[in-house]
C-alpha cells in the first residue's frame, strides 16, 4: 500500500478498509499506523498515535510500517466481553457462524460459557479463538450435589432427544455428595481441558433441608460445607473457581471459600416467598469481595427486564428492584470488580449493558469500564486484554462518537480490530 501526506488519500484509504474488507482479514503480519484516533485511557479519552505490530500495539515506532490507518478523529476503546452465556455451543456451521457474528456485530471479542458439553470446544476448534472470530473460555462439565443445578435443564434435554443420558452425568455435570466422589470425578473433569471449574451453590442456608427432597429437584446444590477444601484442590490444580450463586448466604459461603469468580450478582431470580431481604449482599461482603478482587458477573438483565414490564401490575416488583439496586450498587460502592454477563441464550451481554444502563444507577463511564476492562480480565486473566496500552493485544473497536458523552455510540462501530488484523464489516 502506498503512502503519502495528502489527508485526501489517507481518507480515500480509510474508507477503503471501511468498506472493502468484507470477507476477509487484512494479511496477518502486518504493520499498521493508526493515526488520528481518540484512545480511551481508563478514565476518558486522548488523541493518540498507536502502531499495530504482530498483533501488539506498540508506542514506537517498528522497523516497518505497511500502511496507515487515519481514523479522521473517532474513539478507540477496548473489545467487550461476554462474562456468561451457554449459547457458544455446537448445532452446526450455519448456526455457529450466526451466532460468532452476532457477537462480533455488538463488538463482543470474548465470551464466557460456564457449563458446556466438554465435545463443544473440540467441535468448534479452528472456528473459534482465531483473529476473525470470538474468543472462548469453557468450563465444560460443572460440579453440583445429586439432583442439583443444573439438572433441569439437563433432563429436558434429555426428554427432547437434543441430548443422550451420557450427556448428563460425568458430562455437562459432576454431581458429588460427599468429598470422597469429588476427588475421584475431578480428576475425570480435570481430563476434559476445563479453562475454568463452574461450582454450584444454592439456596446452601437451607442445604440440609432441601438434599433429599425431591420438591427442591434443581434448586439445590453443593454442600457448603465441603466449598472450601474443594476449591483449595482446584486451585491446587491450578484452574479458577467460578461460583453460582442464589441468595446472599451463598455469596458469602463462596466468598470465604476463595472462589474467584461469583457468577450472578445474589437475586438474578429471586422469588417473592422466599423473601427479598435473603437476597441482599451485606456491606461486610461486598468490603471483604473486593478485599479478595472476585470478579462478580452480573446477570442482572432478565430481572430487569422483566421489572420494567411488570412493576404497574405487580406491587412486589418495587422491592425486588431495591434489592437489585441495592445489591450492584454495594458492590459497586466497595470497589467490587463487576464483569458483564447476560446468561440469556438468546442475547449477548448487548441485553445485559443495557438493561443495568436503564436501571439508572450507573454512569456511562462505569459502564465502558466494566464492559470493556473488568468482563476482559475476567474471562481471559492471563492475558493482556481490556486495556489500550503499549505491549497489549491489538485488538480495539472504533466507535463513531464519544460512548461517555452518548453510550448510543457503543453500537455505533465502524471498525473492529483483533491481535491487529482489521475485521471484515459485519
Ligand atoms: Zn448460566
Amino acid at each position: 500500500m502506498r503512502h503519502t501526506k495528502t489527508g485526501l488519500f489517507i481518507q480515500f484509504l480509510v474508507l477503503n478498509l471501511f468498506f472493502n474488507t468484507y470477507g476477509q482479514t487484512q494479511g496477518s503480519g502486518k504493520t499498521y499506523l493508526v493515526i488520528n484516533g481518540i484512545w480511551f485511557t481508563g478514565n476518558g479519552f486522548v488523541k493518540q498515535t498507536f502502531y499495530c505490530s504482530n498483533g501488539i500495539l506498540a508506542a514506537k515506532k517498528p522497523n516497518r510500517v505497511d500502511s496507515i490507518i487515519d481514523l479522521a478523529g473517532k474513539y478507540v476503546i477496548p473489545p467487550f466481553g461476554e462474562a456468561h452465556n451457554h449459547n457458544v455451543e455446537w448445532y452446526g456451521e450455519e448456526r455457529f457462524y450466526k451466532l460468532r457474528d452476532r457477537y462480533l456485530k455488538d463488538g463482543i471479542f470474548y465470551v464466557k460459557n460456564p457449563n458446556n458439553l466438554p465435545k463443544v470446544p473440540g467441535q468448534l476448534a479452528g472456528r473459534i479463538n482465531t483473529p476473525q472470530s470470538i474468543d472462548v473460555s469453557f468450563s465444560n462439565g460443572s460440579i453440583t450435589a445429586p439432583q442439583g443445578h443444573p439438572l433441569g435443564l439437563v433432563k429436558r434435554n434429555i426428554d427432547r432427544e437434543v441430548w443422550t443420558i451420557a450427556d448428563g452425568e460425568g458430562g455437562f455435570y459432576y454431581s458429588v455428595d460427599n468429598l470422597k466422589e469429588f476427588y475421584t470425578k475431578w480428576e475425570t473433569l480435570k481430563k476434559t481441558k476445563p479453562g475454568f471449574i463452574k461450582l454450584y451453590l444454592l439456596y446452601s442456608e437451607e442445604y440440609a433441608k432441601r438434599r433429599t427432597d425431591s420438591n427442591f429437584f434443581a434448586w439445590k446444590g453443593l454442600n457448603p460445607a465441603m466449598l472450601k477444601t474443594m476449591i483449595e484442590k482446584i486451585h491446587k490444580d491450578g484452574y479458577r473457581v467460578a461460583v453460582h450463586v442464589e441468595t446472599s448466604a451463598d455469596f458469602h459461603t463462596a466468598l470465604l471459600a476463595g472462589a474467584d469468580e461469583i457468577n450472578h450478582t445474589p437475586g438474578f431470580r429471586a422469588k417473592e416467598d422466599y423473601g427479598f431481604e435473603n437476597y441482599k449482599i451485606a456491606e461486610a461482603d461486598a468490603k471483604l469481595a473486593a478485599r479478595k478482587k472476585i470478579a462478580v458477573v452480573t446477570t442482572m438483565g432478565t430481572a430487569i427486564d422483566n421489572i420494567f414490564k411488570t412493576i404497574d401490575s405487580l406491587p412486589y416488583k418495587a422491592t425486588e428492584k431495591e434489592m437489585i439496586i441495592h445489591n450492584l450498587l454495594v458492590l459497586h460502592k466497595n470497589k467490587v470488580r463487576l464483569a458483564i454477563g447476560s446468561d440469556a441464550y438468546g442475547q449477548t451481554a448487548r441485553f445485559e449493558i443495557d438493561h443495568l444502563k436503564k436501571l439508572g444507577i450507573f454512569d456511562n463511564l462505569t459502564l465502558l469500564k466494566m464492559w470493556c476492562e473488568t468482563t476482559a480480565q475476567t474471562i481471559f486473566p492471563g492475558r493482556k486484554i481490556g486495556y489500550l496500552k503499549e505491549g497489549y493485544e491489538a485488538s480495539f473497536l472504533v466507535l463513531e462518537g464519544n460512548p461517555v458523552e452518548d453510550f448510543k455510540y457503543t453500537e455505533r462501530i465502524m471498525m473492529r480490530v483483533k491481535s491487529g488484523l482489521i475485521m471484515r464489516n459485519l
